[in-house]
């Protein structure tokens, strides 16, 4: 593909990319939007979302992808490989040639932990998924495990416990780092079973899962349980490798700002799940695609 010109591009076409490529649009500056998978990101695996949004992730996805559509924003299905400085343009690099542009946002957003524990590889599509909503009907009647204690993993683990027989929802701590009401929500589901300070550690069965290594590690008792799923939650991993050297990150990879949501390179903001500081609910996401929209077409003057 021959070089394009932009006046903005944005990097992802999740919520936090869907908002912000509809900020730029607005603000009568030319927009591409790129996305190497499906537009919506890991929202539209989510078929209720909770809090003030009502539907489903992928109605919220579709209707923001439909918007954008509609106001003219560009968008291109490609796979970001790097960002470097041409003058005073940036200059995105991907798999079909390279874009520029006055200003960048990353909006690439994060993927989820894999555990690295024997069989999670070998049993993928084979009883282990990473997606209860999509996965959860095969599971109908059945055991499975889920892994973690955060939001993603009680949220996943009440979606399941709507299938299974017995959820065993298997965590390193004594008490969960999820928000309250999805604390309180697993304690009202007898067939969500909470194994504390435990930790999975192989998934063993023949042509499917059919067990759980899991070890106590405050008594280090070892415990196989019989399961035909597994689902592991333990956080995210940002979708930053193609962004410079020269942009900060995080201990964790995630990128560093400055209260504009730009990053250490001018022109080069970024937001929502592969920024250091982001909340981490859909409100956010949100919330910080129309700030990284509003304060770069401050900077390019509108
Ligand atoms: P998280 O908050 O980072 O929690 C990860 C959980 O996995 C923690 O309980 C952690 O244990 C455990 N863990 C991490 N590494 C582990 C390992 N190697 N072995 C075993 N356990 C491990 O991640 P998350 O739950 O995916 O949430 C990510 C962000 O998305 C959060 O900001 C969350 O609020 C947000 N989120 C929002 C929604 C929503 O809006 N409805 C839904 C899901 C997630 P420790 O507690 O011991 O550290």
């Amino acid at each position: 593909m021959a070089d394009t010109n932009y006046d903005v591009i944005v990097i992802g076409a999740g919520i936090t990319g869907l908002t912000a490529s509809k900020q730029i649009v607005q603000s009568g500056l030319k927009c591409a939007n790129v996305e190497a998978l499906m537009f919506g990101g890991l929202v539209v695996n989510i078929n209720e979302l909770d809090g003030d949004t009502p539907g489903s992730g992928t109605d919220l996805a579709s209707n923001l992808m439909m918007e954008i559509s509609d106001l003219g924003v560009e968008n291109l299905s490609e796979t970001v490989t790097a960002i470097t400085r041409n003058g005073a343009q940036l200059v995105v690099t991907t798999d079909a040639g390279t874009h520029s542009a006055r200003a960048v946002i990353v909006a690439s957003g994060a993927k989820l932990k894999r555990l690295g524990i024997p069989g999670e590889t070998e049993f993928e599509y084979k009883g282990v998924s990473q997606c209860a909503d999509c996965d959860g009907p095969m599971f109908k009647d059945t055991e499975v495990v889920v892994v973690g204690g955060g939001d993603s993993a009680l949220q996943e683990a009440l979606v399941l416990a709507e299938y299974c027989k017995r959820v065993h929802l298997v965590h390193r701590g004594a008490t969960f780092r999820a928000r309250k009401h999805l604390i309180d929500a697993i304690a009202q589901h007898a067939n969500i079973v909470p194994m504390w300070n435990c930790v999975a550690e192989e998934i063993l069965g023949g042509a499917m899962v059919e067990k759980v290594r899991v070890r106590n590690v405050a008594t280090n008792a070892a415990t196989d349980l019989a399961c035909a799923g597994f689902f592991a939650y333990i956080g995210l991993t940002p979708n930053g490798d193609f962004v410079p050297a020269e942009v900060a990150r995080d201990p964790s990879g995630l990128l560093v700002t400055d209260a504009t949501l730009q990053t250490a390179m001018p022109g080069l903001f970024a937001a929502g799940a592969v920024r250091a500081g982001y909340g981490g609910l859909i409100s956010h996401a949100a919330a910080e695609g129309n700030a990284a929209g509003t304060a770069v077409a401050a900077q390019l003057g509108k």
